[in-house]
């Protein structure tokens, strides 16, 4: 009963870079991918304490609302010399008073305290972008599927593409920040191709090879 031959399917996130790169991903296998947007679901309070939880808050509540199985991601930066800061609470740091969200702001806070921390150099900058897929099914039942991408923080930001922090992250094997990457690089995949970069395409990946039928 668990099944997605329906072919249709709502991704579960209001953040448009997160929603351009799920459409890109999803194009390949001809699901018709509408967004919690377009169904006009209200984002539910993400009040877990791990990319799972949050994930599966997110993906229940517009499964529930639709009848449809809802795929979301939960993502963040985790910091080693930050104790994993901020994680779940990646979006939090970018949020302002008046509730919008100012990226600009998020990294420079980022910055500040790993100067506080005394890590200057490459090494003592390592950190990864976490992303966990969860699809559910509105019954309530869930699967899981994780992707990462480790790296190391820069400072000054590098770069106007991509979104979030993409501009001060470098991902290992690469010299240059995720914001300086055009989307084919960060994200780039289709089935039957070599791992991708970034931590939302190899959770996808992953998500395909499960679900899809993707080799
Ligand atoms: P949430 O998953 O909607 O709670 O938010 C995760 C936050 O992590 C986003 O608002 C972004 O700031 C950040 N983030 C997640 N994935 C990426 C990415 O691929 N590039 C840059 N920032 C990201």
């Amino acid at each position: 009963m668990h099944h997605l031959n329906g072919r249709k399917i709502v991704v579960a996130s209001h953040n448009d870079g997160k929603l351009r790169e799920f459409a890109e991903l999803m194009e390949p296998f001809g699901f018709e991918a509408k967004s919690a947007k377009h169904y006009g679901l209200a984002e539910p309070d993400e009040t877990g304490t791990t990319f799972e939880e949050n994930a599966y808050i997110k993906a229940l509540a517009a499964a529930e609302a639709t009848g449809l199985p809802a795929l979301s991601d939960d993502s963040g930066l985790v910091v080693d010399a930050l104790g994993g800061q901020p994680g779940v609470y990646t979006a939090n740091w970018a949020e302002k008073p008046d509730g919008t969200r100012d990226f600009a702001m998020a990294m420079r806070k980022t910055e500040d305290l790993l100067q506080e921390a005394g890590a200057t150099q490459p090494a003592g900058r390592t950190g990864r972008f976490v992303a966990v897929i969860c699809l559910a099914w509105p019954d309530g039942h869930a699967e899981y599927f994780r992707g990462e991408a480790e790296g190391t923080l820069v400072w000054p930001p590098r770069g106007e593409l991509g979104f979030g922090y993409d501009p001060v992250f470098v991902p290992d094997g690469h010299e240059r920040t995720f914001g300086e990457m055009t989307a084919t690089e960060k994200h780039g995949w289709k089935p039957g191709q070599p791992t991708a970069l970034s931590h939302r395409a190899r959770a996808f990946q992953k998500f395909a090879r499960a679900r899809l039928g993707s080799p």
